[in-house]
């Protein structure tokens, strides 16, 4: 570094000699030619060398002035980049401000001290007495004369001074900074712990600690993706206190209060961690059982039941005054989704009470039940806006019901299909076909079932009653929100092709074509069943019916397009058993 600023303060100096020689020259021959030439021998000595040690020195100054920023350069990045806030100034060519200066020993508090170097030579001997603490020092070092005239002159020293102000600002704050850093870090811990605390209540009961109805469903959903992911079983039970209102009205509504805790408590303690408990809402809930089919849950549902019926002693209540209906349902056996499967569990909880309450009911029970018109508003009110996806699963209850061959009603299925694409029907209607040869008699669930097993000839009355089942069906259905198609396929789905049927007695093609489609597909279902009165018939003697029935009962041109696909049907099928 000394020999690169040696090597630019001689340049400076040459060219210093140089004019010196030009201005001696000029003395010499052009202003001076008077002079005798002793002068003129000094004007050629004295010029040159007097101008080129006035630019020598001029080069290092600026030499020094040079290294000084790009030392300063590189101090601030270390400052910055490690954190080293003691930088000083240790290099060798940098004299210190002392010596500089002449300050003596009584004008300098750092006289003879090494480290108060200052690279831009010019009086920070204050702040090279506190070299690493320099800012800190600032006060009294604007009142040193040099320093102040070292920073008049000086725009480099007046950028560091700058810096160095900076520079303790942050060093000084710096510890403000980590303690507000402490602090917000705190802050964002409480904060967390309070959202935490906010989304735990948004999904908890206030008064049972159980989990409510919201996350219910959310994790319902959750679960129900899982078990069909994994193809693995999931039961829903759902429980609600019988009577209890009569809790409240008898004995006060903390007593209530106090009655649905204790069912909190008494269902988390009797379920398994893997199980889930939550308040449906009032004095309804609800527990999930991931991997256990109905027939556990059953069990697992009557020891609750057991367990509430016996709460009336824990909170001072007569006898009988604690129990609950319990309904129960299992995917995928009851239903395809969290929605259907809730509005299982809810009708069979419907079919318990209505058996008399305090006991557990199964969903596939509802298709042995026989229901009341109370009980049929009842299950209209609840399925109200389920959807196919509930109607479906009563579908299923009444399949169950007609003990009719699995491979049938797929057969059944694949004919109305082919017979509903030959016909055009849109996606939509072919959905409504097939539900609707599932669905037809879903009216019956509503029929005493004296009526429906009875092997006798029915009484004129009786016969009144079975020929409801149209009707109730519509009816189910309509509160279902289901699509018009379906619904007129189910309630004309046993008028006649000569206007001998029933609800409405229409004739021919006034009779919807979907009805007509169904009417036909019940009678082939019915004849190929077990009944009563005769044995299943075969698919030939099936067919010879229905033929002798085309144009009386049924529309002929449908019955030779069902046929046809039968014929089909029955080629795959016996290809299959061979
Ligand atoms: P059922 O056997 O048919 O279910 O009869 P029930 O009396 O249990 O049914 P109902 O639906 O007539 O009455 C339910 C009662 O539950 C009415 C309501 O005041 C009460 N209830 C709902 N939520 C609370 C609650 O948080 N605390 C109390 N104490 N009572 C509640
Ligand atoms: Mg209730
Ligand atoms: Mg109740």
């Amino acid at each position: 570094m000394g020999a690169r600023i040696f090597r630019k303060s001689i340049i400076y100096g040459i060219v210093g000699a140089l004019i010196g020689v030009v201005y001696a020259s000029t003395a010499v021959f052009v202003i001076d030619p008077a002079l005798g030439i002793e002068w003129q021998r000094v004007h050629l000595i004295l010029a040159p060398l007097l101008l080129g040690t006035v630019a020598l020195l001029i080069g290092r100054h600026a030499e020094v002035l040079e290294e000084a920023k790009q030392r300063f350069t590189v101090l601030t990045q270390q400052a910055i980049i490690d954190k080293t806030w003691d930088v000083s100034f240790e290099d060798d060519y940098i004299p210190t401000c002392w010596e500089v200066k002449n300050c003596d020993k009584d004008a300098c508090p750092v006289h003879g001290k090494k480290h108060a170097r200052c690279w831009l030579i010019a009086g920070t001997y204050c702040r090279g007495e506190v070299q690493g603490k320099f800012a800190q020092k600032l006060g009294s070092c604007s009142k040193c004369v040099i320093y102040m005239e070292a920073l008049a002159h000086n725009p480099v020293s007046e950028i560091s001074e700058n810096f160095y102000s900076l520079m303790w600002a942050l060093r000084e704050n710096e510890d403000m900074l980590g303690e507000a850093h402490g602090k917000l870090q705190g802050q964002y811990a409480e904060l967390e712990e309070h959202h935490k605390k906010a989304k735990e209540m948004a999904n908890t009961d206030g008064l049972t600690g159980l989990k409510n109805h919201g996350h219910f469903q959310r994790y319902l959903h959750h679960e129900i993706d899982r078990a069909r992911r994994y193809e693995r079983p999931l039961s829903l039970i759902m429980i609600d206190l019988d009577f209890f209102k009569q809790v409240n009205d008898n004995f006060g509504h903390q007593k209530g209060d106090t009655v649905l805790k204790n069912v909190g408590r008494i269902l988390m303690e009797e379920c398994r961690d893997v199980d889930y408990v939550a308040r449906y809402g009032g004095e309804e809930f609800v527990v999930i059982m991931p991997e256990i089919t109905a027939a556990n849950a059953m069990k697992a549902a009557d020891r609750l039941r057991a367990r509430i019926e016996s709460l009336y002693m824990e909170v001072n209540l007569p006898e009988h005054q604690t129990g609950a209906s319990l309904g129960v349902a299992d995917f995928p056996v009851c239903a395809t989704d969290n929605t259907s499967l809730i509005a299982a569990a809810d009708g069979a909880l419907l079919f318990a009470k209505r058996q008399g309450r305090n006991r557990v009911a199964y969903f596939r029970d509802l298709s042995d039940a026989e229901l009341s018109s109370d009980d049929l508003n009842n299950l209209n009110s609840r399925l109200e806006g389920a959807g196919f996806q509930t109607i479906r699963v009563l579908a299923n209850a009444v399949d169950v019901r007609d003990q009719y061959p699995e491979h049938d009603i797929n057969n059944l299925s694949r004919a109305a299909t082919a017979i509903a694409r030959e016909l055009d029907f849109s996606e939509d209607q072919v959905e409504a076909l097939i539900l609707a040869t599932k669905l037809h008699d879903i009216g019956k669930i509503g029929i005493p079932k004296k009526i429906l097993q009875k092997t006798d000839h029915l009484l004129p009355e009786e016969l009144e009653i079975l020929r409801q089942h149209p009707q109730m069906g519509e009816q189910i259905l309509q509160e279902a929100n289901t699509v018009k198609d379906l619904i007129t396929a189910v309630l004309y789905h046993h008028e006649r092709w000569d206007g001998k049927g029933y609800p409405e007695g229409l004739h021919g093609e006034e009779i919807p074509l979907m009805a007509r489609i169904v009417g036909i597909l019940d009678a082939y279902r019915a004849m190929r069943s077990d009944r009563p009165y005769c044995k299943a018939l075969s698919i030939s003697t099936t067919k010879d019916e229905l033929r002798k029935a085309a144009g009386t009962q049924f529309d002929p041109a449908l019955v030779e397009m069902f046929i046809q696909q039968l014929t089909d049907e029955e080629g795959q099928q016996l290809r299959r058993v061979v």
